[in-house]
Order: structure tokens, then C-alpha cells, then sequence
């Protein structure tokens, strides 16, 4: 759906500078801290410009209520959920069907990485809330499990990162706040675990060429390497904060 431009929002500027004075190949500041609670096993928060996510992981375990086990592999179980006070506008806390479908695809995302073999017959249970949403939900809540994996001692074959690419005014930007997402062409989320060559998360909303749709997938698995490469630091010491040129 294109919604109607408000008057006086310029999205690329003479300069080719966008809405919020970035490149367009430039990612919001980002922030990342893993360890933010005491009663899970692993956690981890991620912050993607205004755009805010925090994971808890439990597992893997035996499952609390019965739940019908895998004989050869661990169960993972992802439950994506936005705060009533995430959005502008107030948000149903019930689980919405975008909700339940955006769990689903994280959990896809995500169970390429994960060593399900290792723990037969458990479950390892994902919590993501969006605590403030200003686009590419998803694709911080992918990186924030990865980090809250690896925080919970979960073994993995890499590290997972997401971002989206965007076109807007016919120009390819990376990393789409909210703005550009509901005024833009098209919205591309990916995500990836470039040490292991995996591509976990790819959709498309909108229309791209052919050549433009290879460059953002270009753009959105370089932008995820750098992304991936602050999760190890994250993961070394904590917390990491950065933006700009440091991306
Ligand atoms: P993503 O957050 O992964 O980009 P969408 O493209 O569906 O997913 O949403 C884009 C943005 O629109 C979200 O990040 C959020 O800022 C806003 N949004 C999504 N769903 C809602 C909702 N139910 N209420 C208000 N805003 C929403």
C-alpha cells in the first residue's frame, strides 16, 4: 500500500542526503548489551536508532507444560510481541496474526544456526518484545536473539544479524526507519550469518528491478557483517554502542 506523502517531508534531499541526514548506505546509531537479566538464561537488548528490542532466552530445557518433543533435536520456540507502548498509536496486546507469522519467520531465521541436535528432546524458548518500534522490528529482534543465545551458552555455527533495505525516491538506503518504510517504494529484510555463507531471512514488500533488488541484497550483507562483527564485540565485553562512520 503507498500511503500519501506529508506535505513538506523531503525522504532524499538535493544532496542525496536522507529524512534523518544519513547516507544512503549509512545504519542508525546501534546500541547492544547483553546480560540485561538476572532470570533468564541468556538476554540481550538492541537498539537500531529509535527502534528497540529485548530478547530473554530459556533453555534449552525440559518444557514446563507438555509439549510434544523432537526424539533427534531441541525444540526452539520464538514468540515476537510488541509492547502496548512500543507505537504511536496504542497497540492491542493481544498476539496480532503479524505477530504470529513475524515469530514464526524469526524462528526460521534463526534455527539454521542453532545446533538443535546437541539437546534432544528439550526446548529453548525465545522471548522477543519490541519495547519501542520505529522500523526493521524483525530484523533487530533477529539480532537480538542471536546475541541472547550466545549469551545463554546455546552453541551455534555462527552469529545471525538482520537489517532492511529500503528504496525510497528511487534510492537505495539501508537500515529503514519507520518513515521511509511507510513512504517508501519497497522494503527489503534480511537476514544472514555471513561467517557460514547462510542468507536465513529474505522478503521483499514492493517493487524493485531485478539490478536494484541484487544491489540491496548487496547492501543489506555488507551492512549485516558489520552488524555481526559488533555482536562478537558485544559478546566480548558487554556493551557496544555505535554509529555513523564507525559502522
Ligand atoms: P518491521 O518492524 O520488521 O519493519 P513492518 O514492516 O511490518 O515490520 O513494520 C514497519 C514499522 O511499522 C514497525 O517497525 C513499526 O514502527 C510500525 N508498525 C508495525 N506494526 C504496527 C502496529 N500494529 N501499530 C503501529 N505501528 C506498527
Amino acid at each position: 500500500m503507498v500511503v500519501k506523502k506529508p506535505e513538506g517531508l523531503v525522504l532524499i534531499t538535493p544532496e542525496g542526503l536522507r529524512h534523518d541526514g544519513r547516507r544512503p548506505d549509512e545504519l542508525r546509531p546501534i546500541k547492544m548489551e547483553v546480560g540485561i537479566f538476572k532470570n533468564a538464561d541468556g538476554s540481550a537488548m538492541v537498539e537500531y536508532g529509535k527502534t528497540r528490542v529485548i530478547a530473554a532466552v530459556y533453555g534449552p530445557r525440559e518444557p514446563i507444560q507438555k509439549f510434544p518433543l523432537l526424539p533427534d533435536k531441541a525444540t526452539l520456540r520464538v514468540r515476537y510481541h510488541m509492547a502496548p507502548f512500543s507505537t504511536e498509536e496504542r497497540k492491542n496486546p493481544a498476539p496480532s496474526r503479524r505477530e504470529i507469522e513475524l515469530s514464526k519467520v524469526i524462528r526460521e531465521a534463526l534455527e539454521p544456526i542453532v545446533l538443535t541436535e546437541e539437546y534432544p528432546r528439550t526446548v529453548i524458548d525465545i522471548f522477543l518484545e519490541v519495547i519501542q518500534a520505529d522500523g526493521g522490528t524483525r530484523t533487530a529482534a533477529v539480532t537480538a536473539a542471536s546475541l541472547a543465545l550466545a549469551d545463554a551458552g546455546v552453541p551455534m555455527r555462527a552469529l545471525v544479524g538482520g537489517v532492511a533495505v529500503g528504496k525510497v525516491d528511487g534510492v537505495l538506503v539501508v537500515d529503514i526507519d519507520e518513515t521511509e518504510d511507510m513512504y517508501g517504494e519497497a522494503d527489503l529484510p534480511v537476514a544472514a550469518a555471513p561467517d557460514i555463507g547462510l542468507v536465513t531471512l529474505l522478503q521483499l514488500n514492493g517493487v524493485m528491478t531485478r539490478e536494484e533488488f541484487s544491489r540491496a541484497l548487496d547492501m543489506a550483507l555488507t551492512a549485516i557483517s558489520k552488524i555481526v562483527e559488533m555482536e562478537k564485540r558485544t559478546l566480548r565485553s558487554g556493551y557496544v554502542e555505535a554509529g555513523g562512520s564507525e559502522l
